[in-house]
This record gives structure tokens, sequence and C-alpha cells, in this order.
């Protein structure tokens, strides 16, 4: 059966990075997929010389576009909120997005998963995953829209903490020494794995999921350097395999099993082989 899936994201890139893989992998299945970003992401990092040519965030919805077609979304809708920077650095946009009353946010949402008649929403963990003032707004506009519209099924896309602590711990042997890639900044950021419901093996989407990746070129440099959306297209196939295979989620109501499902839309297929069975 052919659903409707809303995917929530704070920022473009966001949706490739995190759940790319899943989102096309879902299109090719024949479901509908649709793409809601809250903010242009116009205070991302890029270098001058891209800035000088276009306004980010401009060239930002540009590059989502280009994503969203790569991962066969069905349509891309854009709040068209302020980016909000990060907590260290905020931008002070009078419209920023992690200021915004969390109704008001969740009523403009909850219209489009109205107009979808949407099956699923993806929104981002408590921790807006590495703690981007953007990300925690998904988290909890995400839920309020989702309460609106009653929606179905509601999913946190996130990181199993673990896990990315272990690959990072690997790649730091090799080359990429960041201090932003210390795994023990992670300790308390995105998901403990025993709270992770989905893992999905996105191998077979790794095309889609880097093309997309690709498409967000204004967010691979910055002027002091390569950024990590960079450095991850890189990598040589191996070790972009090794880090970016998986993508990992939190299903609201669901008690977390080992192995975790590999479908997000488990709970629905169980529900129809239950209905099937009797
Ligand atoms: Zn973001």
């Amino acid at each position: 059966m052919s659903r409707t899936i809303v995917c929530f994201h704070a920022h473009p890139d966001d949706e490739a990075l995190l759940m790319g893989g899943t989102m096309a992998r879902l299109s090719a299945e024949g479901h509908r997929v649709v793409l809601v970003t809250a903010t242009g992401g116009e205070a991302g990092l890029a270098a001058t010389a891209i800035k000088a040519t276009m306004p980010l965030g401009e060239r930002r919805l540009r590059e989502l576009a280009a994503s969203a077609t790569a991962l066969g979304c069905a349509r891309v809708a854009v709040l068209g909120y302020g980016d909000s920077g990060m907590a260290d650095q905020p931008t002070h946009h009078p419209n920023a997005f992690s200021q915004l009353d969390v109704d008001v946010g969740a009523h403009r949402l909850a219209q489009v998963l109205q107009e979808e008649r949407a099956d699923v929403l993806t929104i981002y963990d408590p921790a807006g995953g590495y703690g981007h003032p953007d990300h925690v707004q998904v988290h909890r506009v995400g839920r309020r829209a989702a309460q609106l519209n009653a929606t179905p099924l509601v999913l946190e896309a996130t990181i199993d903490r673990r896990a990315l602590q272990r690959v990072l711990r690997r790649i730091r042997l090799l080359t990429l020494r960041s201090p932003d890639l210390d795994p023990a900044r992670f300790n308390a950021l995105f998901a403990d794995p025993r709270r992770i419901t989905h893992e999905i093996d996105v191998s077979r989407y790794l095309p889609q999921k880097r093309a997309a990746m690709q498409a967000h070129v204004s967010q691979t440099t910055a002027d002091d350097g390569t950024r990590l959306l960079g450095m991850l297209l890189r990598l040589p196939a191996p070790l972009f395999r090794m880090v970016l295979h998986r993508e990992w989620f939190v299903e609201h109501g669901r008690t977390p099993q080992r192995p975790p499902a590999d479908d997000i839309l488990a709970s629905f297929n169980q529900a129809d082989g239950r209905r099937a069975d009797s």
C-alpha cells in the first residue's frame, strides 16, 4: 500500500545527511515523499566566493530542489522562517525559527500534513541531534503538528550515538582530525542506542544519497577550509559506505527491539499483517 511520508527538516542539507537513503528508498518503493524545510539555511557557513554570486538563502533553495530531485521527492515545501544560527552564534533574525511560538509553527506544518493526508511525519530527537536551536525546534513543532493532525506515525530521524562514536574513533585514526569530531562531544547528543526502534540499511540507495549531498555545493567549503559535508564527500568509497550506509529512527509509541526494524513503515506492515491473519 502506498503511503505519504512528510519529512520535516530544519535547513537544506539536513535531509540528505540524516535520512537521504531512507527517503530515496521510500520513493523507489512507490510512496509519496514530501520534504518540508523550516528555513532557507541562509546563516550557514559558506565560502565568500560562493556568497558573492547569489544570496546564500536563494542558492540553498536551489540546492534543496536538486537534492529533492535526487531523492525522488514529490513535493518540496519551505516554511520560510529565518535560520537561527548556532547557539553560540545566533543570527538574531526577527523571524528566527527557534524563537517562533511552537503552536504557530505547528499550525503551518499541520496544514501541509492535512493537504497531503500524511500517514507518517519524521522529525528530530529532543536533543535536536547535535543541539542546533532550529533542530530542537523541529522536534517541538513537529510533535505538536502531529498531535493537531492526528498523524498516525511519528518517527525521529536521529543517529545511534554509540555507532557514531565508533565511526569517529576509526576515522580519527585516518585523516579527519578535528575537535568538532571528538567522540566525547557526542556523549549526550543524538540518541541512546537503547531508544532506537529502526536501523535502516541504505547501502542500495547510497548513489542517490551521495547525489543529494553533492547538490548542497555551498555547504562543502568555508573560507577556513573544507566542512563536514565536503569531508564526507571526499572519503574513499569504502569509508563513505561505512560512515553513511545506516540511518536511525525512534518511533513514538513503539518498543525498541533487537535487532531494530529495518523499514520505517514496519508498524503499518505489522498491522496489515495482523489484519490479513485474522
Ligand atoms: Zn540543520
